[in-house]
């Protein structure tokens, strides 16, 4: 049997689980779920500055937004220290590490030189076979790895491929700064030996990262986990994503009417293929998902490409899901909260559920969504976009007036005998469908586009459509 597989998500806390973290997360996530194996998740909280509870927060959040969960409970790496240093000791009895009592000030003069001289800066190694009795008396010492100073380090990385660095460029790291805190290099080692972690899946960012805790891990004579390095996201001018391409948190994506189904489509695609599969269940995703086939460019992030595939999935969206996928979502949407309040007090849910059908076509977010809704929630009169003022003319106020009588005899209020009326207002004055239909939009929605005028008319009901319609007609002749 071949061992279980176990992959983690190690985000430090920076106040939101960034994109590429969430892209991260979700590459081991579906390559663990694929192998029927377990995803850790490990909070790297050792900037106890930046490590706030809500920081914290926010990345379980996020994750559990996008819909990804982990197994057991996350581990703290600051929580840690302890075993940390544990380790260190292992290796200082096994000659693996040693004392470092250069001072800050040496260190500085090895920067300055290597620097004059174009060199990348490096510890000379002025401590690694220094005896004890030569410590400075007084100074805490940091401890530094006994890295091997021929031959060269080998990453076999499932993504970039072999990847070979000669020793002499890696110098002795430090694995305990000199107040006894453990450095990002050894915990992450040791957290992933000790989470019993088989597969290390992370920003290509991190390749140099993993020729140093390579060495690490055979000092201490552990296994060295299989490690996988995805290419890192860039905008879709090339350029590193920054914010301006929409490098944000995953919360910022909840606000702008993603779903999350959609998100976690789009960012599997980012760096990952299947064939020519753009759009696909994430269960599918879970089923295809490959390491092997995780591409070593730069995968690049658009936005707009991601909005036309929600718009997708909100169309292929069952009304019933997309209504309740909505109304999770309506909090954290802008105006929101205010429009939730409005749909309760005044029991329109029912009209919106009418209109979902017809706003989904149009909408490409929650938020789009929300826009189209507006109609429902806006009071009387409404407020008149300028391409929808341009439509009530003197004329178009008249036949508004005629469709108000229409509508007013209606003994039943339903779609099909509204757009009846209509059709008769429309043949009786000798003109097109539309020229009463999009003047019927503007007063009801205050807009030039709209779900289709009858839906329309049906979600409102009788007493406020025939309300708006009043608002813009021309001397209604009450019946
Ligand atoms: N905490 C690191 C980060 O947020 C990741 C460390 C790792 O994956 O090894 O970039």
């Amino acid at each position: 049997m071949t061992e279980p597989v176990v992959t983690r998500f190690a985000p430090s806390p920076t106040g939101f689980l960034h994109i590429g973290g969430a892209r991260t997360a979700l590459f081991n996530w579906l390559f663990a779920r694929s192998l029927g194996g377990k995803m850790l998740l490990r909070i790297e909280d050792t900037d106890r500055a930046r490590s706030t509870q809500g920081a914290i927060d926010a990345i379980l959040d996020g994750l559990k937004w996008i819909g990804l969960d982990w197994d057991g409970e996350p581990v703290f790496q600051f929580a840690r220290a302890e075993r940390h240093r544990e380790a260190v000791e292992q290796m200082l009895a096994d000659g693996r590490a040693y004392r470092c009592y250069a001072s800050a000030e040496e260190l500085e003069e090895m920067r300055s030189t290597a620097q004059a001289e174009g060199r990348a800066p490096r510890y000379d190694g002025r401590w690694r076979d220094r005896p004890a009795s030569d410590a400075p008396e007084g100074r805490a010492p940091a401890i530094r790895l006994k890295a091997p100073t021929e031959g060269e380090t080998v990453v076999d990385d499932l993504v970039q491929g072999r990847v070979v660095i000669p020793n002499k460029d890696l110098d002795d790291l430090v694995l305990l700064r000199s107040d006894g805190t453990p450095t990002y290099m050894l915990a992450v080692v040791v957290d992933d030996h000790d989470m019993g972690v088989t597969h290390v899946i992370r920003g290509v960012d991190h390749l140099t990262n993993a020729a140093r805790q390579t060495q690490i891990y055979q000092a201490l004579g552990w296994d060295v986990p299989k490690m996988a390095h995805i290419p890192l996201i860039h905008g879709p001018d090339g350029a590193k994503l920054s914010k301006r391409h929409g490098a944000l948190g995953v919360e910022a994506y909840r606000e702008m009417g993603f779903l999350p189904a959609a998100l976690r489509n789009y960012l599997a695609r980012l760096g990952w293929s299947h064939g020519d599969d753009e759009i696909f269940s994430t269960e599918q995703a879970v089923e295809w998902f490959d390491i092997g086939s995780v591409g070593r460019s730069a995968a690049r992030f658009d936005q707009v490409k991601l909005s036309n595939l929600n718009g997708h999935y909100m169309r292929e969206t069952p009304d019933a899901d997309l209504l309740a996928a909505f109304r999770t979502a309506l909090p954290f949407l802008p105006g929101g909260e205010a429009a939730a309040a409005k749909l309760d007090a005044t029991g329109r849910w029912d009209a919106f559920a009418l209109a979902l059908p017809g706003l989904k076509e149009r909408a490409k977010t929650l938020v789009e969504l929300l826009d189209g809704a507006r109609f429902l929630t806006d009071e009387r009169p409404l407020a008149m976009e300028p391409a929808a003022e341009q439509l009530l003319t003197p004329e178009a106020r008249s036949l508004l007036a005629a469709t108000h009588q229409g509508l007013a005899a209606l003994p039943e209020w339903s779609a099909a005998d509204a757009e009846a009326v209509v059709r008769r207002v429309a043949e009786h004055a000798g003109v097109k469908l539309g020229a009463v239909a999009q003047p019927l939009r503007a007063a009801l929605t205050g807009r030039k586009t709209s779900p289709g005028i009858f839906d329309v008319l049906a979600a409102l009901g009788r007493e406020e459509s025939l309300g708006r319609i009043e608002d813009q007609a021309r001397q209604i002749q009450k019946v």
